[in-house]
Parts: structure tokens; sequence; C-alpha cells
């Protein structure tokens, strides 16, 4: 018997094989009975051999095909059980969606290994796996708090989706886990998914989830794992082994069988975004795969989404996703008192204001721990001469080179050129270039200065540390610092977005936002709910232990005190501020109230990459002309001209981008569609010479 299976591999991001390919297979009675929809097999392209995944079989040559032009399927890992119809209903659909071939999209969503393996290599490696071992009894939860208790019984009671809105330290972890816990314990072969924003940043939930369930039940998925790593969690995940995964945004793809409970935590947060390939949102695609295999859905925040915050208004408002609301910190924690400082009232180039270093220098003496957060790592952004005007920039990108102190060196955080600070202005030999602004190493060095008189309790002096990407390079280097500071050890924890995310960090009383400003004038629109968010995750950071005595803090150093977004942080009122940004948004069109992609071109010269754009967009719009369906589409959907990115030039490459906006999805992701064939046309045309690439991404997080 023969069969003709269509076949997803990874074809190259721009060529013209983007979808499936059809391959012959010849069944045997040895390989009997033949291939099924999901199963993985090894097939040729060119003088290659390919991993792919059968998508379709027919039992018969599909008429299109020219006769002797269909190759054999070179191998079938047999050992491997199907991928199911949900897990490939949801590579086509997320290929779909973000407008990419499914062949990218499946085999970026299986783990890399899985493409060096011949069938017998494979078949070894599942021997080694280890048998199905019986479910062991689960530790106890911790007993429930009231708002807990009602949490859970909605969970289990409505379909969801839900949206857990509650404030940092409220419990919502210990849901989490209890609601996986009750349906492990409901169902012997359930499966449940735990995504997080970034699993290194928090080992802590790792070690959590994995002393409450067992080692053997949990498996991890995230991009600091070797590939042999990822093989073997992916494997247990299939076979339906692990009961648990617990992943950053790649896991939304890992194989569950037995999938009945999704978790994203920290829903907002901008991680979950991929940023190249396929630009899926993990969040989105976790709602659309619940719905699709019938697991219930559960994103959690205390600084939601708006988009997820939208969903989440009431049924009669058109509301998709329950709220639940879990407003009270556990035991007697309080929210931080959160303090302005109008920085108009201090000396010019303040860094730290008096009232603040008063503030920390106490508590320090009292033997409580302070974290400053500043968004910028390296000495200071820029370096200067006065003489002549030299600034830093980087000779590759529109952008200037941080001056980093500790090692000597100018570093574009953008290509990575870097060179040693110069002795001299390179432009006029002045021998005086100095810092311009700071960032993390200077505030660190600073500090020590500013607190070298004071003592702890024990009369030792202040230790100080810097937590970034920088003083984190090392493997193992954060765990170890993040002990130092959970062991009381460090005094005053310094450092950048990197401290203020999810750690339960239990002694720190006060949170200061050194310079938060830059962000209030950014034109990317959703630059004030995230600075909002950050704020909000810093400040919780604070007072998590019941038993300490004193009021903890939040410090907020700023020259707009009266800003809604400080206005609303100071009452930790994460609804008014929501619904004061709906308002804006509705008024401007703008997310969740539109829906966006950007289309963006790389080239050789800005011209170019402009051009192509414009072109394509034209060339569609002169299709409408003969297409009335074409034309009513692009009558609900808005073409915006191109335009440089915010950062035009990176590494030597040339960046513009067009923004297309429509209220209606449906009509947006049709005209993405149409605009795909026009966007190949335009490429071969010899005015867009110098064109590198270009890609679309769907629901962008940025503009
Ligand atoms: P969130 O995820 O909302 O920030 P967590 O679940 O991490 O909150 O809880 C914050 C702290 O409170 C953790 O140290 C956790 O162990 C503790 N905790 C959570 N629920 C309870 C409970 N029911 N009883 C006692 N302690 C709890
Ligand atoms: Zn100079
Ligand atoms: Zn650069």
């Amino acid at each position: 018997m023969q069969q003709w299976a269509d076949i997803s591999v990874q074809t190259p991001a721009h060529s013209p094989v983007a979808g499936l390919l059809t391959y012959r297979h010849v069944v045997t009675t040895e390989n009997s009975p033949g291939l099924t929809e999901g199963t993985l097999v090894r097939v040729p392209l060119g003088s290659r051999e390919l991993l792919g995944v059968v998508w379709a079989v027919q039992d018969h040559p599909p008429a299109t095909l020219k006769e002797g032009s269909v190759r054999d399927i070179a191998g079938v890992l047999e050992a491997l059980p199907p991928l199911s119809a949900a897990w490939r209903q949801l590579v086509q659909f997320a290929a779909h969606y973000y407008q990419r071939s499914i062949g990218e999209v499946a085999m970026a969503a299986l783990p890399p290994q899985l493409r060096d393996l011949n069938a017998t290599q494979l078949a070894r490696r599942l021997k080694k796996q280890a048998a199905h071992t019986a479910p062991p009894a689960y530790a106890a939860g911790l007993p429930l708090s009231a708002q807990q208790t009602q949490a859970l019984a909605e969970i289990a009671a409505q379909p969801g989706p839900f949206l857990i809105f509650g404030a940092t330290g409220s419990g919502k972890t210990e849901v989490y886990l209890q609601a996986v816990q009750r349906r492990l314990e409901a169902d012997p072969q359930a499966q449940a998914l735990l995504m997080v924003p970034e699993i290194n940043l928090t080992p802590q939930l790792e070690e959590r989830i994995v002393a409450r369930f067992g080692a053997e039940q949990v498996v991890s998925m995230h991009s600091g794992m070797t590939p042999a790593q990822r093989l073997q969690s992916w494997l247990a995940a299939h076979s339906g082994r692990a009961r648990i995964v617990l992943g950053t945004r790649m896991a939304v793809f890992a194989s569950l069988p037995h999938l009945q409970l999704i978790i994203v935590d920290e829903e907002h947060d901008p991680s979950y975004k991929q940023q190249e390939g396929a630009r899926y949102s993990a969040r989105d695609l976790a709602i659309y795969r619940g719905r699709l295999e019938g697991a219930k859905v559960i994103l959690g925040s205390a600084t939601p989404s708006l988009e997820s915050w939208h969903h989440s208004r009431p049924a009669q408002e058109g509301g998709r996703y329950q709220r639940l609301l879990m407003p009270e910190r556990v035991g007697r924690g309080q929210l931080p008192w959160v303090r302005r400082v109008d920085m108009n009232n201090q000396p010019r180039k303040t860094v730290l204001s008096a009232p603040l270093l008063t503030a920390i220098q106490a508590r320090v003496e009292r033997g409580e721990q302070c974290m400053l957060l500043l968004n910028r790592r390296g000495y200071a952004p820029v370096l200067h001469c006065a003489d002549c005007g030299w600034k830093s920039e980087c000779s590759h990108c529109s952008a200037f080179r941080v001056f980093h102190k500790l090692d000597r060196t100018l570093r574009c955080h953008h290509c990575g050129f870097t060179e040693r600070v110069p002795r001299a202005c390179p432009a006029c030999g002045n021998a005086d270039i100095a810092p311009l602004g700071r960032g993390t190493e200077q505030l660190e060095e600073h500090l020590a200065e500013l607190l070298i008189h004071v003592r702890r309790p024990d009369g030792g002096p202040v230790h100080i540390l810097r937590i970034d990407a920088d003083s984190t390079q090392r493997k193992g280097a954060l765990q170890s610092q993040l002990a130092q500071v959970h062991s009381g050890e460090v005094d005053v924890l310094v450092g950048t977005q990197m401290i203020a995310k999810g750690h339960d960090f239990r002694r720190i009383t006060l949170v200061a936002a050194i310079n938060p400003d830059n962000a209030l004038f950014s034109s990317d629109f959703r630059a004030p709910e995230r600075l909002f968010a950050l704020l909000m995750q810093a400040g919780g950071r604070a007072g998590r232990e019941a038993s300490q005595s004193a009021q903890s803090e939040m410090w907020v150093q700023t020259f707009h005190p009266q800003h809604d977004v400080f206005a609303a942080l100071k009452k930790h009122d994460y609804p008014a501020f929501a619904a004061s940004q709906l308002v804006e948004r509705e008024q401007a069109g703008l997310p969740p109230w539109s829906f966006q992609a950007l289309l963006r071109a790389d080239a050789r010269s800005q011209d170019v990459a402009q051009a192509f754009l414009n072109a394509a967009s034209h060339a569609l719009q002169a299709q409408a002309a003969q297409d009335p369906d074409l034309d009513g589409l692009l009558a609900q959907v808005s073409l915006y001209p191109a335009v440089p990115m915010s950062i035009q030039r990176v590494a030597n490459v040339e960046r513009a981008q067009m923004l297309i906006e429509s209220p209606s999805r449906m009509a947006l992701q049709k005209v993405l569609a149409e605009l795909h064939p026009t966007l190949h046309a335009q490429r071969a045309l010899p005015a867009h010479k110098g064109l590198i690439r270009w890609l679309v991404d769907v629901d962008p997080l940025a503009i």
C-alpha cells in the first residue's frame, strides 16, 4: 500500500515553499499500519534530511501532483506517539494568526534535539526515560485565607477563563498550586501547564512546586536549559508522565495529551510575547488553547494588561473572562505607603534626595533592607566632551554607547559593539570627557560614598549589592546574589527591573524608584501602563513580612509628582488607573478598542526600507480597485505610511515600519493574508534592491 502525506517541515522564512510538502510512504508489513496524522517523520529536502510532522494523509496521490516529482519519506519515528489533533490545531492557528508557515511554528515548538535524532537514536533515548511511577501523595497546601478559598471555589464551579486580580503577596501562587493539586487528584492522568515570565528570575517558585508535587511529577521548559534537558522534559510531557510543566512562553506549545489546566502568572508581563520568528503572545495562545482543549485557563496579576482587564469586565458589558478579586495581602502585611519626592525642589543634579537618603539610612540602621530601582544599567548612558560636543555614539547604530566604568568600556546595548574608553575626546583631543546621566553602576558607587559612615545594628559597614544584566552574566550568579538578599546579608539592593518582579523578599521595607520619569514621555502608548505595572510590582517587594514593626514605604523621585501614574500608585488603585487609560485608548482608537499589526522592513538604506513597505501598501490598494471584497476590507483597515523605527539603525541595518490598524480583528487578519503575496512580489523588484528582510508583528507590544 502507498500513502501520500502533507508534511510540515522547516523551510526558510521567505522561501516560496512556505506551506506543507507532499511525500510518499510505502507501507510494508514491517512498518504497517502506516502513517497517521501527527506522526513524526524524517524527510529528504534538497540534499538534507529534515524532521517533519504529518499534517494529512491520503491513500491516493493528490491530483495536482506531477508524476515522479514526489519523494519518499526517509524514516518514521515510530517510538513516539503522534502529536495530538489539538496540538496541530494550535500550531496551525498560531502560524495563520502570526503570518508564518506551519512548518516554522511546528519546528520551533518541538525541542531542537529532536531534529537531529534518527529513529534508532530516539528509541534509545526513550528507553532511558524513567518508568511511570504511581502518583505520590502531595504535600499539604497552606490553610487558605477566605479570599483564596473563594477564588478556588469559583475556579471549580465556573468554566473561565479567569483573571485573578490579586495584590502582590495576596497568595495568588498558593491558589494556582491548589487549583493544580485539585485537578491532578481528581484525574490520575490530568496535566497542568504553569507559565511564568522568566524562570531564572524566580528559582524560589520552582523549588516551591517541586516541594509540593515531587520532582518526578514536574518538568521545566525554558531557554536556559541544555538541548538534552529540553528533549527530556518534552518527552516526559508528551508521554503524559510529567503531570506539571513549569515554563516560559515557549511552554505554551508543549505537547500535553491530557492538558486540563493552564495558568499564566504575571499575565501582563511583556516577555510572554516572542520577539523573533513567529511573534506570538503565549498568553493569548493560552486562552486559545484552553478553549480548544477544554482546559481551564487562569491568568493572574496585580497589574493586569489593559487587554485582559477589559476582557474581564462584567459579562453584561461584553466581558468574556471572569474576574476574581484578591485585594488583601496574606497575614497582616500592609501595602507600602507611597511617597513622592518632587525633584523640582531638590538641588540640581541630585541623584538621591535628602529625605530619601535619610530614610534609607534609618532603615539600614534598624537592620531592614532597602531596594533601589533604576532602569539603566552601566555607569552612564553617554560619555560627552564639553569642548566639542562629541558623544559616545555607536558607529553602527543610531544610539549611544553606554559607559561601563568597572571594565572601562563603551558598549552598545543594541549591537554589542564594545571598545575601551578613549583617554581623550576622539574628536578634539580634550582629556576631560565626562559621563552624562547615570546608570546602576554609578548609583551603587554613589550610594557607597553616601553611606560610608552608616553602621548596621551589628556594627558592620553597609553591604550594597547590584543586580542587573551585567552582574548576572555568569551562570549561577543571579541565584547566589538573590540568596544574599534573602539571607539578610545585603542591606541595600540596587538594580534594574530584574529585581522588581516576583521575588518574595521578606525583609525589604523600603523600595525607591530613582528616576522613573523617562517612561512618562515615551511615544509608545503602552509606556504608562508598563511604568505603572513596574512600580506596583516593585512596591510589592516591600513589607511582605507582617511581623515588621515599621510601615513599609515606596519612594518615587519625580519631576512630575502630579502625574496620573503616580497619583494612582499612591492609592494602589489599579482599577482607577486602568479605567482612565481605557478611556484615553477608546478616544484614540487604540487597543483594546482596535487591533494592530506592524509591518517591518530592514534594508541597507532607509529609503529602500520605506519604499518597499509603501509600495506593498499601494499595490494592495491598486488591487482593491479591481476587487470589491478587498475594497470592502480595506475600508475597515488603516494602512499608515512607512516611518523609521525609533532606533532607526542597528548594526548598520536601516529599519522602517508601517502600522496597520483596524477595529475588526477579522478584517486585519484578512488584509494581512492578502498582503503576503504582495510583499513577495515587491521584494523581487529592482527598486527594492538592498532589502534584507521583512516581517509582520501581529498585536505588537511596542510601537
Ligand atoms: P502572590 O503570588 O499573590 O504574590 P504568594 O502566593 O507568593 O503571593 O504569597 C505570598 C506569601 O504568603 C508567600 O510567602 C506564601 O507562602 C504566603 N502565603 C500564601 N498563602 C498563604 C496562606 N493561606 N497562609 C499562610 N501563608 C500564605
Ligand atoms: Zn571633544
Ligand atoms: Zn551599536
